[in-house]
C-alpha cells in the first residue's frame, strides 16, 4: 500500500503585515511586494522586513551568551522530527509560575532528544494588549530540566521568561537554560491540538533556517503523529 500523507498540525503563528508581536527595539514585521506577474513582472516576490526572533522562533545560547553557540551549529536532530512531550498547563493563569510540581507528572517521558512543549494556552492572546501577561517558567526548572536530558524548550507564549513593565530582569530563565547550551522555541500557536496526538508517536519540528552567526531564527512549527 502507498504510504499515506501525515496530517500535519501547525504550530505557528500567521505573519501578517502590522499584526506581529514585536518586543521592543525589535523591527515590525513587514513583507513588501517588489514585483509582480499581476503587474507584467516575471515573476512576484516580496522583500521581508523582520528580526532573528519574530513570529514563532528559535533562540541560540548565542541570543544571550557571546560564546553561545550559534543558530547555524544548533543540533538539527533536536529540532527535527523530535519526540516532544506536551505539558498541560492551561489551567495557569497571567504570569502565573511554573514549577518543577507542574512539570514532574511528565518527567518519566523527558530524556535526551525529547522536546518539552508548555501548552498554556496563551497563544490565544496573540495580538491582543496582554499578551505579555503569560505564565512563567521559575528559572529553577532549568537545571531539574536539563538532569532529565531535555535540550528544547518550546512554549505557546511570547518569553519562558516573567515579563514585566517593572523593574526586573526577565532573563532568568533564558540565561539559566541558554547558559547551558540549550534552546528555546517561543511563540508557538496551537499546541493545545498537540494533546489529541498519541503521546508516543508524537513528533515535532522547529527547524531553523541556516542564517550564519544568527542567534535566532523564525521558523514554521509543526507536529504530527508518526505512522
Ligand atoms: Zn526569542
Amino acid at each position: 500500500m502507498a504510504p499515506q500523507p501525515k496530517a500535519i498540525i501547525d504550530l505557528s503563528q500567521p505573519l501578517v503585515n502590522g499584526k506581529v508581536y514585536a518586543c521592543e527595539g525589535h523591527p515590525a514585521f513587514n513583507a513588501c511586494c517588489i514585483s509582480h506577474v499581476a503587474d507584467g513582472a516575471f515573476a512576484t516576490v516580496h522583500s521581508l522586513s523582520l528580526a532573528t526572533h519574530t513570529g514563532t522562533h528559535v533562540d541560540a545560547p548565542y541570543h544571550f551568551f557571546a560564546d553561545g553557540a550559534r543558530i547555524d551549529k544548533l543540533d538539527l536532530g533536536l529540532l527535527t522530527a523530535a519526540p516532544a512531550v506536551v505539558a498541560d498547563l492551561r489551567a495557569k493563569g497571567p504570569r502565573a509560575k511554573i514549577t518543577w510540581d507542574d512539570l514532574a507528572p511528565y518527567a518519566p517521558r523527558m530524556h535526551r532528544g525529547v522536546a518539552l512543549v508548555l501548552c498554556t494556552g496563551w497563544s490565544a492572546r496573540w495580538g491582543l494588549k496582554d499578551y505579555t501577561a503569560h505564565p512563567y517558567l521559575d528559572p529553577a526548572v532549568a537545571d531539574k530540566l536539563l538532569a532529565t536530558g531535555v535540550r528544547v524548550v518550546a512554549c505557546d507564549m511570547m518569553s519562558p521568561d516573567l515579563v514585566t513593565d517593572e523593574e526586573g530582569d526577565c532573563g532568568l530563565f533564558h540565561r539559566a537554560w541558554l547558559g547551558k547550551g540549550a534552546i528555546i522555541v517561543e511563540n508557538l500557536n496551537g499546541v493545545d491540538k498537540l494533546l489529541a496526538v498519541d503521546k508516543e508517536r508524537l513528533r515535532v519540528s522547529f527547524t531553523p533556517l541556516n542564517i550564519v552567526d544568527s542567534d535566532g531564527s523564525p521558523v514554521r512549527a509543526v507536529g504530527w503523529e508518526e505512522g
